[in-house]
């Protein structure tokens, strides 16, 4: 072996031995960050809470590792989908590591999708009635339009997808099944009033079905209003849907005559309004002028009827009764028989001042059933006494059969209408008690007409000769 050749071999010799162990040894003795645990994609479902994975660095070598201090640069917002780039930086004694993560807030959660039927009831022409559908989702909210359906066999699937294509699939057995008939709404009211001679307008219906749609242009109409002659009509409005299925409603229409005051056998109806005038009486006193109806007004002197004389005197002079309901309308009339007749002469003479008539109609505040004088009569129950002598002195009083409820809870028009008329039957004298000083009650007296003149009523004015309607004296 040449000197050179031998020089080599050592020198390889003592590189192998020494210099790559040592090497070695340096780079696995040598502290730096240890990265035992870092994940650098990451996925966040839309809206959860972010979580954020620092992984498990630390600093130092084979033989040991210190925990190290972490930073964040960056946020991740998981509610606005998209990617974001979260940076960690780890320290250890002013040595610096940075590691870069990805992260995508994704929405993978369907639709959550809802069906009210079990069976899915379908119509022959395939439409779906009667169906409720709904879907909401997570991120794009209300889906409930964009639900599609499908036939598939016997079955129905709904379907829906968001706009992360995420889908929610339901499906459902299915019959074909038309047994609803059309649904009919008259256009007007279901009971017409007419006065003979007048105009019946007919104004139709209108149908809409559950699997045909609208069907009001395949509505039959029969039945024929004759307008000259009093009685009750019925007008009937038929339709079929494409199923057979039939549908019938019916209207009744009352043409009558304006009220004629006939001998008094039969029914009567005696409208009296107490408490007034006020500013709706006139317009009351137009609507029964209309019908030819005539009416009996109690009447007070409050301070709100003051400015009415005029009306008062109207009334009169139309013929309706002008009664006496005390002058102050203040249940302290019921204190003495004096106090009482003192207030009561006061309403006689005033009425007498502006109509020259000299009533002798009277009713008692609250009726003479009333409880309210005890409150102010010391125990000589004063309505015993009064009963008997306001017809000692010649007086005649009427109380009532019929109660509106206008003084009491009653307060829409309607409730008055029907309280009314359900009261009404056969007998043959029917006294409703209004007040002309609300308007919702006057508001009621032209429907209460109409009912009453189409159904064989006669409504008349109170008058002395008229039948005896006492309540029963409490006092
Ligand atoms: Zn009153």
């Amino acid at each position: 072996m040449s000197k050179k050749r031998k020089v080599l071999l050592v020198f390889l010799c003592v590189f192998l031995l020494l210099v790559v162990p040592a090497g070695v040894a340096i780079f696995f003795l040598m502290p730096k960050f240890q990265v035992r645990e870092f994940i650098e994609q990451e996925q966040v479902e839309y809206q959860e809470a972010m979580e954020y994975q620092a992984g498990d660095i630390c600093y130092g070598n084979m033989f040991g590792c210190q925990d190290v201090e972490v930073t964040r640069v960056g946020e991740v917002d998981t509610g606005v989908l998209g990617c974001y780039q979260v940076t960690y930086v780890y320290s250890y004694q002013g040595k610096q590591l940075e590691l870069k993560q990805a992260v995508e807030v994704v929405d993978t959660t369907p639709p959550t999708l809802t069906v009210s039927d079990n069976e899915i009831a379908y119509c022959p022409n395939g439409s779906i009635p009667n169906v409720t559908v709904n879907a909401t989702d997570n991120y794009d909210g209300d889906l409930t339009n964009k639900i599609e359906k499908r036939f598939e066999g016997s079955e129905i699937v709904f379907e829906v997808t968001d706009s992360q294509h995420n889908t929610a699939t339901v499906r459902k057995p299915a019959i074909q099944k038309d047994e609803e008939g059309p649904v009919i709404t008259l256009n007007g009211d279901q009971e017409v009033y007419v006065l003979v001679h007048e105009r019946y307008v007919e104004l139709g219906a209108s149908a809409v079905d559950n699997c045909d749609g609208d069907l009001t242009s395949e509505i039959v109409t029969s039945g024929e209003v004759n307008i000259d002659k009093e009685g009750e009509y019925t007008i009937t409005y038929s339709v079929k849907d494409k199923s057979g299925n039939e549908t019938t409603l019916t209207r009744k229409v009352y043409v009558y005559h304006k009220n004629v005051e006939v001998t008094p056998n039969g029914k009567s109806i005696y409208l009296t309004f107490d408490d007034g005038p006020s500013k709706y009486t006139s317009e009351l006193l137009d609507v029964l002028a209309k019908y030819n109806v005539k009416a009996t007004f109690f009447v007070t002197d409050q301070n709100l009827t003051k400015s009415y004389d005029d009306v008062i005197k109207r009334a009169y002079n139309e013929g309706h009764s002008i009664g006496l309901h005390t002058s102050s309308h203040s249940y302290s009339v019921y204190s003495s028989v004096d106090a009482y007749f003192n207030d009561l002469y006061a309403i006689q003479d005033k009425v007498k001042r502006i109509t020259g008539y000299t009533s002798m109609l009277i009713r008692f505040p609250g009726g003479s059933s009333n409880t309210i004088s005890k409150s102010y009569d010391n125990g000589t129950h004063i309505m015993s006494k009064l009963t008997q002598e306001v017809e000692k002195r010649g007086f005649k009083y009427v109380d009532w059969n019929v109660v509106s409820g206008d003084a009491g809870e009653v307060n829409t028009t309607a409730e008055v209408v029907s309280n009314v008329i359900n009261a009404l039957g056969n007998n043959n004298t029917y006294v409703v008690l209004q007040h002309d000083i609300k308007d919702f009650s006057v508001d009621a007296v032209e429907s209460i007409i109409e009912f009453g003149l189409s159904h064989g009523y006669t409504f008349r004015a109170y008058t002395m000769s008229s039948p005896t309607v006492h309540h029963r004296v409490n006092n």
